[in-house]
């Protein structure tokens, strides 16, 4: 790769010549490589217990998953069967044949030190993903996914004025993922937004948490710069340490600002892996090509290698979920929600479940239940700090509350009240209606009663209302609505309003 000369300018594609002088158009070329801790029991090759975020350190751990000489490891099926799902979620071909290998590196953390990993042979290749990027609908090859083993954990501390460093075993060898990219993104936005529909179908298929801050799920990028013409491609940087989908957008578009300002300036790029400070907004060398392990990969002899037959991946298949793009669709198709609903209903997939145990099949409240769910379930999830599944609402409960106010049992802020007190107390919609009174005045005579005592107490406004000022009807009406304590059926209170007002009562 020669760069130097050729170049006089970095612009944005669109501005190719100005002046007379030639400019050279460069675009962004990133490929992704996604680490995602898979949701198993037990370990990868040995039966501790995967779950090791709240544990004490070091207890979840054996011979096995501490390196000890001599114990051999157990392939996990399930952790098998997890990746195969993800690689059919994304398009991959699962092949007949894989196995598992060893990489080889000196690491504190690395017990072993080698890491069971799949090189040449791995579970899922060549798949695809669709998401809508910035300017629409965008395709991602997936190279490939693997499965291998996490390391441990260090952990970093100081005492009198002194660093030092302890290790945790409890996270070594639990199972990991890793996905592949083709270097199919262009840009720092995509980049995020690919990786949170990523998250999504991981999600989906209840095979990780995604939890970016825990490290369920990392991603290192790989950003390079490439002439448009082809003709000048510059080296790739691996940029890693990025803890949050924010973190990635940044740190990927300061590499391509790092990149460009270094070709328009005539200066060498090298091929290394840069770390991101979060804090300071940069990345950091780390180290440069010079370096790069060698890690002596060979195939893994205490594991015999997996054969997958095409009923293996059938059953697989057929224990997968519907995946979230799909499900958007259908919910525009069968339920006539807008596209921007849909996307809000089927964000996370226990949301998507709740609207329809909600809708329970009856089509005609689907609009309502989307309503209430995007507007007052979200609101106190909210407000509340709450998942869906701590909403202490069941969806028949809900569909109950929309029944009452179909039926004009209750009005729609009635409603709202009892929304509430459903969550807090547990108490069936029903129950709280009668017990609160809140069953909607809808008889006249009743209302009629208050509608004269709401006119006789307010002359301003009626004399307002006579003199043209027909807003004034509005806080008529909400002064009966306070009277019955929002109880009053709302079209029958403002026509006996408007009657009353007519006949100068
Ligand atoms: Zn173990």
């Amino acid at each position: 790769m020669e760069l130097g000369h050729a170049i006089i300018a970095v612009v944005r594609p669109g501005d190719r010549k100005q002046h007379g002088v030639s400019y050279v158009e460069f675009e962004t070329i990133i490929g992704l490589e996604v680490h995602a801790q898979l949701l198993t029991r037990s370990k990868m090759f040995c039966g501790c217990s995967a779950a090791y975020q709240a544990a004490e350190p070091n207890t979840h751990t054996c011979p096995v998953c501490l390196g000890l000489p001599g114990a051999l490891p157990v392939i996990n099926r399930e952790a098998v069967a997890a990746t195969v799902m993800t690689g059919l979620a994304l398009g991959c071909s699962i092949p007949s044949y894989s196995k598992f290998d060893r990489k080889n590196y000196m690491y504190p953390d690395l017990m072993k030190g080698y890491q069971i990993s799949q090189y040449d042979l791995p579970l899922c290749v060549a798949g695809a993903v669709e998401f809508l990027g910035v300017d629409g609908p965008r395709r991602v090859g997936i190279r490939r996914v693997h499965l291998e083993e996490d390391t441990a954990r260090l952990v970093h501390r100081s005492a009198n004025g002194r660093a030092y460093s302890l290790v945790d075993a409890n996270r070594s060898g639990v199972p990991l993922i890793e996905i592949v990219t083709e270097p199919d993104l262009r840009s720092p936005e995509d980049a995020r937004l690919f990786l949170m529909t990523l998250r999504q179908i991981l999600r989906y298929l209840g095979v990780s948490t995604g939890n970016m801050e825990e490290g369920a799920f990392r991603c290192d990028a790989n950003v390079s710069q490439r002439s448009i013409d082809g003709t000048i491609v510059g080296p790739k940087v691996e940029i890693k340490n990025m803890n949050s989908f924010r973190a990635v957008e940044r740190a990927v578009s300061y590499e391509v600002e790092r990149q460009r300002a270094a070709l328009l300036r005539g200066e060498p790029l090298v091929q290394e892996t840069r770390g991101w400070v979060d804090e300071q907004g940069v990345t950091v060398s780390q180290r440069t090509k010079e370096f790069a392990e060698d890690y002596r990969y060979f195939p893994e002899p205490d594991l015999p290698p997996i054969f997958l037959t095409d009923a293996d991946v059938e059953e697989i298949r057929q224990r997968m979920p519907e995946l979230p793009a799909a499900r958007r669709a259908r919910f525009v198709e069968q339920f006539g929600l807008s596209e921007s609903e849909a996307v809000l209903l089927t964000e996370e997939r226990a949301v998507a479940d709740y609207f329809e145990a909600t809708v329970d099949g009856d089509v005609a409240i689907a609009r309502a239940a989307a309503n209430w769910i995007t507007g007052e379930i979200f609101a106190l999830m909210r407000d509340r700090g709450l998942t869906i599944d701590a909403i202490n609402v069941a969806p028949a409960q809900l569909r109950r509350l929309i029944a009452l106010v179909d039926a004009g049992t209750i009005t729609l802020r009635s409603a709202k009240e009892v929304l509430i007190a459903v969550h807090e107390t547990g108490s069936d919609p029903d129950a709280l209606v009668a017990e609160r009174g809140l069953a909607q005045v809808s008889d006249a005579a009743q209302l009629e009663a208050v509608v004269r005592t709401v006119l006789a107490e307010n002359p301003a406004a009626v004399a307002d209302y006579r003199k043209g000022k027909k807003a004034a009807i509005g806080f008529l009406l909400g002064q009966v609505m306070r009277h019955l304590r929002g109880t009053a059926n709302p079209a029958v209170a403002r026509q006996l309003l408007e009657q009353a007002l007519a006949e100068g009562a």
